[in-house]
């Protein structure tokens, strides 16, 4: 049994994948049209494809979509999943809509539940309508997302403009009656979209074993914590062995890596900060020299190579290609998305930044120096992975929420440990105790 997840962008892809490791799945995530060879699939429960298309125009979110569901059919995969935000981001246009519509026509089936409710990230759903916290969704920050404003929080009506299918709802009072029932419900309900009532984790089992033998499911990750747990516990599964050095680069501006930096230097970590004027000039020049530095200190220690150390660090570029030094994250925590590459352009201080770690991890990595490598910053992980030539990422280990290491390997054959962050998550003292969970 093989469950093929379609992910709209990178950070929910591994969102969704660590929760099915925490229900005793092997799950891994696909690294958008990044060429997989079918081995390494062999022997995973769950592979959710990571796409960019949350926000791209429709057609072309619909292609990547069936895409990405037919390469997951051609591993064999037999149930499947669109993962979205859990704060529904789309507009009237799409995406969730179109690209449902065509997932069921792809897989042949007539329906699809519709659950974005995350209750432990303060997302649920009652009488249809979706609530961040306290608020429903229209009254939450995400009304002034700038790309997918959320203007309204009634599933129905977000869905209805983006979708010629019924959309019927499924109050808790059905859910509250059990999965044997629930189930009745859905399956008797008219084709289309189930937008089903979920206000806890118990909720959300309930929906998962009512929808167990359902072809398609869609909804936010929480849906997948609701599985039941497959033969024991998300820590108690494989995870490679990684026996060289360890590495840490920081290309994020964030506040959170700054502090993960500042604590790296007070727990004494070698640190070096890159030199964005030679980074500039010289890219290849100033990897060289990092390289060097990391292959000249004891084996046995962590160095951290970071870009930002305090916000005068920024280089800002004459183009708006700046980094956010914090992002508002209105939407699930964590929106950078390193999903193929990263965004700086040639010629700026961020591409030459995100050009020099990169090429620092992919020398130490080739060469054999390095097998673990904690990479902070979304776009920062996007060049790293795309340097490597990283198609598929194992999930192992749960650090933090939205931080786990993967196992990988490179296009040239090397196994590779990486935790790949959003530059804004995990605790201070990451830097320092991310290797526990590899030990
Ligand atoms: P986050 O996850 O915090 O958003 P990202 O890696 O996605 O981090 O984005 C940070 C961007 O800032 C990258 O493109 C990186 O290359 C760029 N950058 C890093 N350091 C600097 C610097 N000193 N000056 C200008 N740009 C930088």
């Amino acid at each position: 049994m093989l469950t093929g997840a379609v992910a709209d962008d990178f950070t929910g892809a591994t969102d969704l994948a660590a929760a099915f490791r925490s229900r005793g799945l092997r799950a891994a995530v696909v690294v958008g049209d990044r060429p997989v060879p079918d081995e390494r699939v062999a022997g995973l429960d769950a592979v959710v494809v990571a796409l960019k298309s949350r926000t791209a125009p429709v057609q072309e979110a619909v292609g990547a979509s069936l895409e990405a569901a037919d390469r997951l059919l051609g591993w064999g995969a037999d149930r499947f999943y669109l993962k979205y935000c859990s704060t529904f981001d789309s507009t009237d246009e799409g995406n969730i809509g179109p690209v449902l519509d065509a997932l069921r026509e792809r897989l042949g089936t007539d329906r699809s539940v519709v659950v974005p409710a995350f209750p432990a990230n303060g997302r649920t759903v009652r009488d249809g309508s979706l609530w961040v916290g306290d608020d429903l969704l229209e009254h939450s920050s995400m009304r002034h997302h700038p790309l997918t404003p959320m203007t309204r929080s009634r599933l129905r009506d977000l869905l209805a403009p983006q979708t010629d299918a019924e959309v019927t709802e499924v109050g808790l009072d059905v859910v509250r009656q059990g999965a044997e029932a629930l189930r009745t419900a859905l399956d008797t309900a008219p084709a289309g979209y189930l937008a089903v009532d979920a206000v806890d984790d118990d909720d959300l089992g309930t929906i998962a074993r009512a929808t167990a033998g359902h072809r398609l499911v869609s909804g936010g990750a929480g849906l997948a914590l609701g599985l039941e747990p497959a033969g024991g516990h998300g820590a108690e599964l494989p995870f490679p062995a990684f026996t060289r050095r360890r590495l840490v680069v920081c290309g994020s501006a964030s506040t959170t890596t700054q502090a993960q930096v500042a604590a790296a230097v007070a727990a004494g970590h070698p640190t070096r900060k890159v030199d964005v004027s030679a980074a500039l000039a010289d890219p290849e020049a100033e990897t060289a020299s990092l390289a060097a530095w990391v292959r000249g200190l004891d084996a046995g220690s962590v160095p951290v190579v970071y870009s930002v150390g305090d916000p005068s660090d920024v280089r800002q570029a004459p183009a708006a290609a700046a980094p956010a030094v914090d992002a508002p994250g209105a939407g699930d925590p964590g929106t950078s998305d390193p999903g193929t590459g990263g965004a700086g352009p040639a010629g700026t201080a961020a591409g030459a930044v995100e050009a020099v770690l990169s090429g620092l991890v992919l020398e130490l990595v080739a060469d054999g120096t390095v097998d673990q490598v904690v990479v902070a910053g979304g776009e920062t992980s996007g060049a790293v992975v795309g340097a490597l030539g990283v198609g598929l990422l194992e999930i192992g280990p749960l650090l933090a929420p939205g931080v786990c290491w993967s196992a990988a390997v490179t296009d040239a054959g090397r196994e590779v440990a990486l935790v790949l962050k959003s530059g804004n998550f995990g605790s201070v003292d990451l830097f320092s105790t991310a290797w526990e969970a590899l030990a």
